[in-house]
């Protein structure tokens, strides 16, 4: 199976960043591209209490098993949050 074979990774259900409605594109046409859902996100730390940046622009679960640490656009990858561009 080529990298590119996009039907088998969509059957075997993985997704692609760059078909999802949350993605936006870097600055070079197939290069790292950012993820609106975590773009601004902050998680409290209890011990300092206070927010600090997690994940901003990187894919929501920081799973190693669920794909790329970063936001390809055609790198196939699962992700529960993907959702199609119109
Ligand atoms: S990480 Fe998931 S939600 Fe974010 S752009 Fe990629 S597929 Fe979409």
């Amino acid at each position: 199976m080529s990298f590119f074979d996009q039907e088998s990774h969509r059957k075997a259900g993985k997704v692609f960043c760059g078909e999802c409605r949350h993605f936006e594109p870097g600055f070079t046409a197939k290069g790292v591209g950012f993820c609106a859902l975590t773009k601004s996100r902050t998680v409290l730390v209890r011990e300092t209490n206070r927010n600090v940046p997690d994940r901003q622009g990187l894919p929501p679960d920081p799973n190693p098993d669920s794909g790329y640490p970063v936001c390809f656009p055609m790198a196939p990858r699962m992700c529960t949050k993907f959702e199609l561009a119109k």
